[in-house]
């Protein structure tokens, strides 16, 4: 059976997991530009599904789509796509292709197809799958997250409870990239349930390494309790970035609490003052037009972005409301004149990135 994904640049590392998931049940994802062959698997999210929509309508052969936009709205997907992949695909994806090659409906748990539905009867353990072959991705070391954040889709996709790939299984892929960097929702939480630190794993993981390891910065950033002397001194001691990549989100308590963040304006203070201490330049994402700050919580996020780049960098974007989150459907607020004059300032001096006025800017844009 000729299977093909739909290549986009956004879905890369999930092409890199899933090629290697397949592999092994001897599918070879063959990347297209086009839908084509018998099957074609396409993983879209939320501001690029609709991009995709009328392609897989018109699609000659068997379509799967997969990813966070189909995890938050199968239904949906459903009305233009033969198959929906709801959730984690290194199980689900392969048992599928396997279940079509051998003439059958496709009705398999964790998929959508038709009316028909039955929920994943499986949670993918990372060393039970590579983390990629032959098409080369970043090393996912965990998945899952204890928080909540309302704007965001990552427990909804992968859990509440943190899995981590084992020390042994990453240095085997680590070793095959000269440059090794993490995929994690939060890499300093390496090894520990997400809220309390296990600094000794994270130390071993590190030490196991041989290569050049980049630690808290791109793909992966950090929380801001999470960076405290402990963690510092093991970017410092065992890694090559000079940047750590942190989320902030917001200036006001307020916001944060309603956010359900799980930290404060105090510990993004703190944050900031240990990247100084230990010479790091913090990269901080910012979040703005959040649908319940007021006026005064927007002006304290404009105060932190200010002294935030005077440190190091800052990546500003417009709130969105994504599907499956507990802030889907609530529009962003509009910005203060002071904001976006700011922010652009500040962008055209260098010290900040993003898309504060236009929040479909935050995602690749389709190819
Ligand atoms: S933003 Fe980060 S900490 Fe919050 S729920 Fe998402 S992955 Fe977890």
């Amino acid at each position: 059976m000729q299977v093909n994904w739909r290549y986009i640049h956004a879905s890369r590392n999930s092409y890199a997991v899933l090629y290697a998931a397949c592999e092994k049940e001897v599918f070879t994802l063959t990347p297209v530009d086009e839908p084509s062959g018998q099957v074609t698997c396409y993983s879209l999210n939320s501001l690029n599904a609709s991009h995709y929509r009328d392609e897989i309508a018109a699609a000659d052969c068997l379509t799967i789509v997969g990813g966070p936009h189909a995890t938050a709205c199968p239904e949906e997907v459903a009305e233009f796509a033969d198959y929906v992949v709801i959730g984690e695909g290194e199980f689900s994806l392969p048992r599928l292709l396997r279940d079509i090659a051998s003439g059958g409906e496709g009705r398999i748990p964790g998929v959508l197809t038709g009316n028909w539905h039955q929920p994943a009867d499986t949670c993918v353990l990372l060393d039970r799958y590579p983390a990629f072959s032959e098409m080369k991705g970043y090393i996912e070391i965990s998945r899952g997250c204890p928080f909540a954040c309302g704007y965001c889709q990552t427990p909804q996709i992968f859990g509440h409870c943190m899995r981590h790939r084992s020390v042994d299984a990453i240095t085997r892929y680590a070793n095959r990239h000269e440059q090794v960097r993490f995929i994690s929702p939060n890499a300093f939480a390496y090894g520990s349930d997400g809220v309390h630190p296990r600094w000794e794993k994270v130390e071993r993981l590190l030490a196991a390494c041989k290569n050049q390891v980049f630690f808290g910065t791109f793909p992966s950033e950090v929380r801001p309790e999470f960076i405290c002397n402990e963690s510092l001194t093991l970017v410092n001691r065992y890694c090559s970035n000079k940047k750590l990549h942190f989320g902030a989100q917001s200036g006001s308590d307020t916001v944060l609490q309603r956010l359900g963040r799980g930290h404060t304006v105090a510990d993004i203070h703190t944050a900031l003052d240990r990247c100084r201490d230990f010479a790091l330049e913090p990269v901080v994402d910012f979040i703005v037009g959040i649908p319940f700050e007021s006026d005064e919580d927007q002006r304290a996020t404009l105060e932190l972005i200010k002294e935030t780049a005077r440190a190091g960098k800052v990546h500003v974007h417009r709130f969105i409301p994504l599907p499956g989150t507990s802030l889907a459907g609530s529009p962003a607020r509009t910005l203060l004149p002071e904001v976006e004059k700011t922010c652009g300032s500040l962008a055209l001096s260098g010290r900040l990135t993003g898309s504060w006025t236009r929040a479909e800017e935050r995602f690749s844009p389709p190819e």
